[in-house]
């Protein structure tokens, strides 16, 4: 089915830049160096720049980005790993790439992300880093995990791929831990053409080793110093990245007006909308409601065109290849899976259309002042 109103809708958007984009596509095009040039580099500077943080480095995804974090703080083996089960299928997938051995915790059941109290629960001798994910664009509670990370002694690794420019206390999330993890999946509220994703890091000799991990483990063209891989970010994905850059405040900005007009035209219906802490600012990657009443409202909305996703309906700790080694029950997700609801927010979505799909919504759901 071909939905009339996506969730996420990149038209617009890319012909806002059009001219910029086809002027860049074509200067990679005529430049001949396709991977590790130039352009690459000057994305890295600006990236870091805009971040707040001393190096960045580009590489092929956001998965790629946390596994080649983890080798570079060298986790493997034997170590321990603490993660919320309600994220992308790639936060866990990159603990167990490197051998190491995921710990699922549960979420806030307000903020959708990691509960920090419980992460003190799940600590051992092994603990050696903790993944928290800032979902949907909102940054997780970093104070608590910075000072539960400290007095471990272990490893704070953000999984900032939704929350590009979200800030924490007004500091930028990627920023709090060792290691910042960033993914440019098109869809992202900083996208590329294709694949493509960062690590942002203060740390010279990390940034120096994940360089190496991106790239064959190289120190020259035929000198390799350590097993890598290649997760290299190529030149076409920067050049495009570097359009964008400039423009993701205002893209966010945007992002976070909408959001408010569907909070403010859903107050008072029976759904719930997100909630945002006064310590930090979301930047809306995703718009997700809750209501015991899911399915009836996504029937709804898709009957009339309206594409709604689900972010997502399995937990991790639930996926097959994760079953054997996690029994453990995680009562917040597990409700919450089957009340979330994804609906269309972007930068340049129509007001009437927010408008609209907010009554369809109050419509299907009833209304909590006026009973129904
Ligand atoms: C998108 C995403 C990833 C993976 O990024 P890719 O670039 O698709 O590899 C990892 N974690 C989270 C939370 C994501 O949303």
């Amino acid at each position: 089915m071909k939905y009339k109103i996506p969730l996420i809708d990149l038209k617009k958007q890319n012909l806002s830049i059009k001219k910029q984009l086809d002027d860049s596509i074509k200067r990679i095009l005529n430049s001949l160096d396709y991977i590790s040039a130039k352009e690459v580099e000057t994305f890295e500077e600006e990236f870091a720049d805009y971040m707040g943080s001393k190096y960045c480095v580009g590489v092929a995804s956001g998965t790629s980005a946390l596994l080649l974090s983890l080798l570079a703080l060298e986790v493997g083996i034997g170590d321990e790993v603490i993660l919320p089960s309600h994220t992308f299928f790639a936060t866990a997938e990159a603990v167990s790439l490197c051998g190491a051995t995921p710990i699922f915790v549960d979420i806030d059941q307000s903020s959708y992300c990691v509960d920090s109290v419980q992460i003190q629960n799940c600590i051992t001798s092994h603990t050696k880093a903790i993944i928290p994910v800032h979902l949907y664009g909102l940054p997780a509670n970093l104070s608590q995990i910075v000072e539960i990370a400290s007095k471990y002694n272990i490893h704070i690794i953000e999984d900032g791929s939704q929350a590009h420019g979200a800030k924490y206390n007004n500091k930028k999330v990627g920023t709090f831990g060792k290691i910042g993890c960033f993914s440019f999946y098109p869809s992202k509220n900083l996208g590329a053409m294709g694949d493509a994703g960062a690590v942002i890091t203060d740390d010279k000799n990390l940034a120096a080793q994940l360089r190496k991990l991106r790239n064959h483990g190289r120190i020259s063209k035929y000198e390799h110093d350590l097993i890598g891989t290649n997760s290299r970010m190529d030149e076409m994905q920067a050049a495009i990245l570097r359009v964008k850059l400039p423009l993701l405040d205002t893209w966010n900005e945007l992002r976070v007006q909408k959001a408010f007009r569907y909070i403010s035209n859903l107050r008072g219906s029976n759904v719930i909308p997100p909630l945002i802490p006064p310590d930090r600012s979301h930047v809306f990657h995703l718009f997700v409601i809750r209501s015991d009443l899911r399915s009836l409202i996504q029937s709804r909305l898709s009957s009339m065109s309206i594409e709604t996703g689900i972010h997502y309906p399995i937990p991790i700790h639930k996926q097959r290849p994760f079953m054997a080694i996690n029994q453990q029950y995680l009562p917040v997700t597990e409700k919450i899976v089957n009340e979330i609801l994804s609906i269309p927010l972007c930068p340049f979505i129509n007001d009437d259309i927010i408008d609209r799909i907010s009554s369809l919504i109050i419509e299907q759901s009833g209304n909590r002042l006026f009973g129904n």
